[in-house]
């Protein structure tokens, strides 16, 4: 893990930190970066990466499409060898959470028992949830 301060001369980027991190089975490390992105919340600055309790995401589209048995497996398999590597995506509207996508990802937590999944959210309106619900 490395980490350098950029100082650049213009009052744009005034202090720009870059980071970069390598692990020896090509995973994710447990503590990334992510308190870089959480900084300023779900506000302005774009997505942000949080481990959610899985209770706290409402899935409305859940019982609508169905997983494929085998995908789920092969993924509760691999993340609980070397974690989850790529976050599902979550909506947040009014402090509640939504996902609609991510589904095996998901079925797999809920089969390995594990208490939280790693999030990358969004925030959006009423307008954008509707728009998911069509
Ligand atoms: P989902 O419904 O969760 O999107 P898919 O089978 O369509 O299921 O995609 C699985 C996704 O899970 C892929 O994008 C893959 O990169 C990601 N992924 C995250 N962590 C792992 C892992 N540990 N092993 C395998 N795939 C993983």
């Amino acid at each position: 893990m490395a980490s350098f301060l950029l100082q650049l001369p213009n009052t744009t980027f005034r202090n720009l930190t870059v980071s970069a991190s390598s692990s020896s089975n090509g995973s994710v490390p447990s503590s990334s970066n992510e308190a870089s992105h959480v900084s300023g919340g779900t506000g302005k600055g774009g997505p942000v990466i949080l481990e959610l309790p899985l209770n706290q995401i409402r899935r409305p589209l859940m019982r609508t499409r169905s997983n494929d048995p085998h995908k789920v497996q092969q993924l509760m398999d691999s993340i609980a060898q070397i974690g989850l590597q790529v976050p599902i995506d979550v909506l947040e509207v009014d402090g509640a959470y939504y996902g609609f996508s991510g589904c095996h990802r998901f079925e797999a937590h809920q089969k390995l028992g594990l208490p939280t999944i790693r999030c990358k959210i969004r925030r959006g309106t009423k307008e954008t949830l509707r728009h998911h619900l069509r």
